[in-house]
């Protein structure tokens, strides 16, 4: 079972040589002309040629052995309880599993199979609190949970949301998964969290479990929230005139699930591309789920979307990074100064019939991670759930 990672203790400095390819999570560039990067005590510092960058004192030093750097990827939608157990599919480690599968930040998209989940109001905040301050405590493997994300009620006033943000949390679990199903209250009740800044989501398409119920494109667009959660449907998808009228009538994220419909999640990924919208898509798992735990969800939506899509690969790594991060305002996902030293090292994998990483993933196949690195600190070195890599990175110093 994963525990509690270490953090830095004292000062650090990390140098990662040798990058046959660095991928920047941005989508206005894609790729990078450089083979180091530099990080101080958990931040990135410099990014540039070997002879360029001051390199000196490092504390750990990783040849990349001509492999791939890109930012550690962001699941924009998982359903975490407590530690890493999930009673869903009464999975223990299931986070570190995520680990092995690249992914290196998780955001909640609300707490929702907590067993006996309190409904009442008082209840339902105590709760969020609670996983807000337990997952940031924390962090297994060394995986950055967001969690705390309160699934809303008909109860609700506006100085729950004040209270709510005064206390640390800074997400709603997606709206429809409790009382609220009608845009109005919606629409009423995201508006009082992004006064307060705290970001919302919305299940959108059919029931995904018993109890559940279908949010279609009119709650959607009425409720406004900032992510228009699994657009693709969890797992239900609403119909493909519903999901254009969504693309075309607001401005909001647009989430692509691996526990969703694979057909819809296409679908809108060819409306963003024709309206110039591609910074609008982002990546999550909807994990754990009936369909299960899927370590490797994240990567096997970049290459499916790339595959099938006909996107370029080191765009579709910017839906699981870059653009997460900027629509999420977080401090990762991208090859930037300043942000968290939070990568991934990746090669083709082994027999893959493409000639790089890039043609590999755009044929469909999975690439190897080969290392995992969380706020300048090592965590993982060859995954023990990807297929192995042609090549993988070493520590090889101070
Ligand atoms: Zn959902």
């Amino acid at each position: 079972m994963a525990h509690d990672a270490p953090q830095a203790t004292g000062p650090s400095k990390l140098v990662i040589r040798n990058i046959g390819l660095l991928l920047s999570g941005a989508l206005e560039k894609p790729i990078l002309d450089a083979d180091t990067i530099v990080a101080d005590n958990g931040r990135i510092t410099a990014i540039g040629r070997a002879g360029d960058v001051d390199t000196a004192g490092a504390t750990t030093i990783v040849d990349a052995n001509g492999t791939t750097v890109a930012p550690g990827l962001i699941d924009s939608h998982v359903h975490p309880v407590a530690g890493d157990w999930t009673p869903r599919q009464n999975q223990i480690g299931w986070i570190d599993s995520f680990l092995h599968g690249g992914v290196t930040t998780m955001i909640s998209a609300g707490e929702v199979h907590m067993p006996g989940r309190p409904r009442d109001v008082v209840g339902l905040k105590a709760m969020a609190i609670f996983a807000q301050r337990a997952f940031w405590t924390l962090r297994p493997g060394g995986v950055k949970v967001h969690a705390g994300a309160p699934v809303i009620e008909c109860e609700m006033v506006e100085d729950d949301f004040k209270e709510l943000a005064a206390a640390g949390v800074k997400l709603l679990g997606e709206v429809g998964l409790g009382g609220v199903k009608d845009g109005p209250t919606a629409r009423k009740m995201v508006a009082w969290a992004r006064k307060y800044g705290i970001q919302s989501t919305i299940h959108t398409g059919g029931p995904s479990i018993p109890g559940s119920g279908l949010i279609d494109k009119d709650v959607v667009l009425e409720a406004d929230t900032d992510v228009v959660g699994h657009i693709n449907g969890g797992h239900t998808a609403l119909p493909d005139d519903q999901i254009r009228c969504i693309c075309e009538g607001c401005r909001r994220g647009l989430e692509l699930v691996h526990n969703g419909n694979e057909r819809s999640a296409l679908f809108t990924l060819r409306t963003a591309k024709e309206m110039g919208d591609l910074a609008r898509i982002i990546l999550g798992t909807d994990a754990p789920a009936g369909s299960g735990v899927q370590p490797l969800g994240i990567l096997r939506m970049i290459s499916m979307l790339s595959s099938l899509g006909e996107i370029p690969a080191e765009i579709a790594f910017c839906f699981a990074t870059g653009n997460t991060a900027r629509m999420r305002q977080l401090d990762c996902g991208l090859i930037e100064v300043g942000r968290a030293a939070d990568f991934v090292i990746l090669d083709k994998a082994q027999h893959s019939p493409g000639k790089t990483i890039l043609e590999s993933v755009q044929l469909g196949d999975l690439p190897g991670v080969g290392m995992t690195i969380i706020d300048g600190i090592v965590r993982t070195q060859r995954s023990r759930n990807t297929p192995p890599a042609d090549r993988v990175p070493e520590i090889v110093g101070p």
